[in-house]
């Protein structure tokens, strides 16, 4: 069984530390290991980082991108490699895994157009013979630590972006899934990224504390589940650093009266079960408005819910595949049990799921319940697993009263073919990410990725124009030259 170690200056390391061990979660076999960087390999990636970012920071722009663009084919080429990878330690179904890596790649297509995206702003003749302009000056060593549950993708939203703009990036991915990110790495170096530029540690808590105290490390983006990233948070800012902290979701969709209602619930049936409902833009909560809407969501759900295919990650045929471990499983179901236990209805029961030939896969099927209230745990926690809730209200205002009172605002949805109520919603609900009969309002790659409330700590969103910004520092230069032979004399009165 091969254990997988950290990729630092261009080179494979195995610092021979303690280990933890990755699993198939198809068949709930173990596939691996993975180390647990111990502080000196991470204080090795930051030197590393350090050491290259010199010649990197003066490279020219354009010469950057050029990396870029190969690094994109390289992507292209290999996806089958890739989503293989995710899919084997991930457990998301292949088609899924190849979303994944797509939404990734245009997160590296975005980062190729830098010269054009570090484009100061200049001002001729601010003053007499004076010209003033900013400029976006990179910030030396920045560091990524990303979740299980995008290993491709979430990090593309960073490094990409950090490098291109004169950065040298340490990358801490999940512990549960790394081998498609130390893939990638070396396909960035294949496309000419020069060695410590990008340099990937895995780990835990000890790595990621080692990064958070660095004084080499100049910024941070995170992102997790809350909890963590409030930690992130509060402990990059006490040690002077600049930081991004995306945490956890509780995503609602409004279904209105008015809805097609077809369309509304094979959008939710997606949005709810897609990737085991391990998306943090996920819709694991349904809110209908009126009873009538309910009923005959309810039903058709149902329906659905009995063609749902559940099964290996490594079956493209299938619609859905496993929980990422044994213990997501179990807290998954501890959810369940929970809110039967507070009384919600429960309409379609996932908890017994075998697959067979995969018994000792960590399978959830899709689960249902209805007549859920704002009191109960299943509807104030992230559950992060194939639960969608039903939610009854009598009006779309109490639909929205309901989600802008949750903590978390990552994505909302609104179905409706009412054009006033849609422009009701997106500007008056506290969410950062508003669809209106899109389920999953995931930004492009040219906006901006981030939400309110407790899913986001920090001013600027990832990826997009405030990766650019989140990366970068502004330098004003104000300059003047007086033509030859002209002599000024003192003033002592602030310059107007
Ligand atoms: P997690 O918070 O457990 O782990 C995220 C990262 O933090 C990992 O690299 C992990 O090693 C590290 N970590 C875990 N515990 C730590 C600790 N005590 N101290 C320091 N570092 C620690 O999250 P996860 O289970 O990997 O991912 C699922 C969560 O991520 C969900 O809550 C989901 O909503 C969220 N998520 C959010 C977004 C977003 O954009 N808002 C995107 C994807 C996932």
């Amino acid at each position: 069984m091969s254990t997988v170690g950290h990729f630092i200056g261009g080179e494979d390391v195995i610092a021979g530390s303690r280990t933890q061990a990755i699993f198939n979660p198809s068949t709930g076999e173990q596939c691996g290991d993975v180390e647990l960087a111990p502080v000196a390999t991470v204080e090795q990636a930051i030197a590393n980082g350090k050491a290259a970012y010199p010649a990197w920071r003066d490279t020219p722009p354009a010469k950057r991108a050029q990396i870029m663009f190969r690094f994109k084919m390289l992507l292209e080429e290999k996806a089958d490699e890739i989503c293989q990878l995710i899919s084997r330690e991930h457990g998301k179904v292949l088609h899924d895994a190849r979303g994944e890596l797509q939404r990734g790649i245009e997160n590296v297509e975005y980062a190729c157009g830098i010269p054009e995206l570090l484009k100061g702003e200049h001002s001729k003749n601010a003053g007499p013979a004076i010209d003033s302009w900013s400029e976006f000056q990179p910030l030396g060593v920045v560091a990524g630590i990303t979740p299980f549950n995008f290993p491709a993708m979430v990090p593309l939203w960073m490094w990409p972006s950090a490098v291109m703009c004169g950065n040298a990036f340490v990358l801490k991915p999940s512990e549960r899934d790394p081998s498609s990110v130390l893939y990638i790495a070396k396909l960035a170096m294949e496309a000419g990224l020069p060695a410590g530029i990008l340099n990937v540690v895995n780990g835990d808590k000890e790595a990621v504390d080692t990064l958070l105290t660095s004084p080499d490390v100049q910024a941070v983006s995170f992102v997790g589940s809350t909890p963590i990233a409030e930690y992130i948070y509060t402990t990059a800012n006490a040690h002077g650093k600049r930081c991004q902290a995306l945490g956890g979701a509780k995503n609602h969709a409004i279904v209105m009266p008015d809805a097609d209602l077809d369309n509304a619930v094979n959008a939710l049936m997606g949005a709810a079960y897609g990737s085991c409902g391990e998306r943090c833009m996920a819709i694991s909560v349904a809110v209908a408005v009126g009873d009538e809407v309910a009923d005959e969501l309810s039903k058709r759900l149902q329906e659905q819910l009995k063609t749902l295919k559940v099964g290996s990650g490594l079956d493209n045929s299938n619609e859905m595949g496993p929980l990422i471990t044994a213990a997501a499983r179990d807290k998954v179901v501890s959810y369940i049990n929970g809110g039967v236990e507070q009384g919600a209805e429960l309409v379609v029961d996932g908890r017994d799921l075998v697959v067979p030939g995969h018994e000792n896969g960590f399978f959830v099927g899709g689960t249902l319940f209805d007549k859920v209230t704002p009191e109960m745990t299943i509807y104030q926690e992230e559950i992060f697993g194939p639960v969608l809730v039903i939610v009854r209200v009598k009006t779309m205002q109490e639909g929205i009263d309901l989600i802008n009172a949750h903590e978390y605002g990552n994505g909302t949805c609104l179905f409706t073919r009412d054009g006033e109520a849609a422009r009701y919603f997106t500007d008056n609900v506290l969410v950062g990410m508003v669809g209106v009969n899109v389920p999953l309002p995931v930004p492009v790659s040219y906006h901006s990725f981030g939400g309110w409330k407790r899913s986001l700590f920090g001013d600027l969103h990832a990826y997009g124009p405030d990766s650019i910004r989140f990366y970068t520092k502004r330098k004003t230069i104000t300059q003047r030259w007086p033509a030859s032979g002209v002599r000024e004399g003192v003033t002592y009165t602030f310059p107007s």
